[in-house]
């Protein structure tokens, strides 16, 4: 993919894939090679690779595997102008000027940009109101009170839209056409007829920034009693809702610092939290948790304490994100503060100490689902049966066997079950584990051959006698016939023809399966590769081409030849029998 000299070759050649997927999945040496989960299929024990010599990367259990390139694809699902794009930008290295894109995406492109700026234009007039105009002092005085200070409200961008109805519009309209305004989500069209008006009035006004910190969307509370109470953009072409968690442009080091997450519903919590001293907090900014934006944190940590809402909305928001969290191999505490206190209000009401203090004290989330079971009605079988219902599957979701019917036990125990159907069920959920995915049999690479394993890998490294042993099997044609003959044609070609063997353009040669069993091999621990090794292998591969065609002149012999042809199949295996005797 990457061609010699192009611009895709030396951003590969300076890119440190260990580094660059290390930003997606947290890594850990082992022997020559980095080790963490797969970010492609669930798994528990770590059996994704990176091979920091090499380059690539490769995952034992579902099998995917490619350059530094591929993975940045498969991750941010972009094509690979933009996977360069990205990498390049990782790693420090100047991009030029893009090449003459196809008329579409040059649309798209300038659209996205033209969006940005109106949000930026956006900000800076929210961030004006709220100082400037005597509505907007109302809203200081507002927020003050709520205990947002000055620099609070500067720190995180704070704003105030005006009541006006098309103040934002007239600033905007002298610069970008009406389809746009609309697109943008700031401007709002009556649906009626053709007039724009000012989407966001009488608002406090929350910038929403992407990943990269750029803004990309509004989150508004009313500052009166206007329904609806928070209003937030649409989506857009640059902002999707289940795409994007709250403060996490800003949260990003801490995350990885900590290795763990707050998961808050909205952005005044975070704000609470995140001034509170612990910056690692995002937002889902709405109810539930969306799976991108699982995948989105599952970059930075596994191990998230979930403080919902303690309303009825919130407690079912925080099953759900349980739910998704643990079939993602996510770490659950679950904090749900004292009095039905969101973060905000409590922060407010008993200070950042009291809250660090029960957010240390976090429990797992069985815990709280006990907790909650309990407040079921458990004075009848039903109702007993109801709460037992609702725990089943988290029990089931409990990766560690014993641990499981821990749990089963205490739950027993605290639901005062006695009835042997109820401990039964319990008992079967916690022997059984049917959330656990299990990789199909036809995903796994073929296993090649001890002796063609290694001379695939000898083609590969041995730089010293690597030709040699090139030139011997293909004089012999050793691999035709065998089931590895389509890596071994990949890597003779370069190595005969003197050129250097890159793994992942031998790699985009075979196909998926004959890649995974080539990667496979290259990431196998290895001893020395010596010429006497070669020798040997070339030797058994000799002698099993002997076995084949002895068993092939066999089937001749018993097919009742004509005289000749039986004469001359009878020599050829004695001929086949001295050589195999020699070579034993
Ligand atoms: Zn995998």
């Amino acid at each position: 993919m990457a061609e010699a000299g192009s611009f895709a070759d030396r951003v590969k050649q300076q890119a440190d894939i260990v580094r660059v997927i290390g930003e997606y999945v947290q890594l850990k040496k082992a022997g020559q090679n980095y080790r963490g989960l797969c970010p492609f299929h669930s798994e528990k024990s770590p059996s994704f690779n990176v091979h920091p010599v090499r380059q690539i990367y490769h995952c034992f259990g579902c099998g995917v595997g490619g350059d530094v390139f591929k993975f940045v694809m498969e991750m941010e699902k972009c094509p690979f102008p933009e996977a360069i794009r990205v990498v390049a930008e990782k790693c420090g290295i100047a991009v030029p000027a893009p090449r003459e894109r196809s008329p579409e995406e040059r649309r798209e492109n300038q659209q996205r940009t033209l969006l940005i700026e109106m949000h930026r234009v956006a900000q800076s007039f929210f961030t004006k109101n709220l100082g400037n105009t005597s509505e907007g002092k109302v809203a200081r005085a507002y927020l003050e009170d709520r205990g947002l200070t000055k620099d609070v409200i500067e720190q995180f961008g704070i704003g105030y839209a005006p009541s006006g109805g098309d103040i934002l519009l007239r600033q905007l309209k002298t610069k970008y056409p009406d389809k746009l305004l609309v697109e943008s989500g700031l401007i709002s069209r009556e649906q009626s007829g053709a007039r724009l008006f000012d989407r966001f009035r009488r608002r406090i006004t929350f910038p929403i920034a992407n990943e990269s910190g750029k803004i990309v969307a509004f989150g508004c509370r009313a500052l009166g009693d206007d329904m609806p109470k928070y209003l937030n953009s649409p989506e857009t072409p640059i902002y999707s809702k289940s795409n994007l968690l709250y403060h996490l442009d800003r949260a990003k080091d801490a995350l990885r610092r900590s290795d763990f997450a707050i998961l808050v519903e909205g952005y005044m919590d975070a704000i609470a939290v995140a001034r509170a001293g612990v910056s690692n907090v995002v937002a889902s900014c709405g109810t539930a948790l969306a799976e991108p934006q699982i995948k989105l944190l599952s970059r930075f940590t596994r191990r998230v304490i979930v403080n919902y809402d303690p309303d009825t909305a919130g407690q079912t928001a925080t099953e759900r994100s349980i739910t998704l969290l643990l079939e993602h191999d996510f770490e659950v505490r679950v904090l749900a503060l004292p009095g039905k206190a969101d973060p905000d209000k409590f922060i407010r009401e008993q200070g950042k100490d009291a809250y660090i203090k029960l957010l240390k004290e976090s429990p797992p989330y069985v815990d709280y689902l006990i907790a909650r079971a309990r407040r079921m009605d458990l004075t009848t079988g039903e109702g007993k049966r109801n709460a037992v219902n609702f725990l089943l599957p988290y029990v089931q979701k409990i990766p560690n066997r014993l641990l499981r019917s821990e749990w089963a036990t205490r739950i027993a125990q605290q639901l005062r079950l006695d009835e042997p159907v109820l401990r039964s069920e319990l008992a079967k959920a916690a022997a059984e584990r049917r959330s656990e995915v299990k990789v199909k049999p036809e995903l796994i690479g073929r296993s090649a051959k001890p002796v063609e394993r290694r001379i695939i890998r000898m083609l590969a490294e041995a730089e010293s006698f690597r030709l040699e042993l090139a030139y011997q099997i293909n004089e012999a044609k050793l691999h035709v016939g065998l089931e590895t003959e389509k890596i071994l044609t990949a890597l003779i070609a370069p190595v005969l023809g003197g050129e250097p063997v890159q793994s992942t353009e031998i790699g985009a040669k075979l196909d998926d399966r004959d890649r995974r069993v080539f990667f496979e091999i290259l990431f196998e621990d290895s001893n020395e590769l010596t010429w006497e090794e070669a020798e040997s292998c070339i030797e058994a591969l000799k002698h099993r081409r002997a076995e084949h065609e002895l068993a092939e002149v066999q089937r001749g012999i018993e097919a009742n030849p004509t005289g000749p042809e039986l004469r001359a199949l009878l020599e050829r295996k004695q001929d086949l029998m001295k050589r195999l005797a020699a070579s034993r």
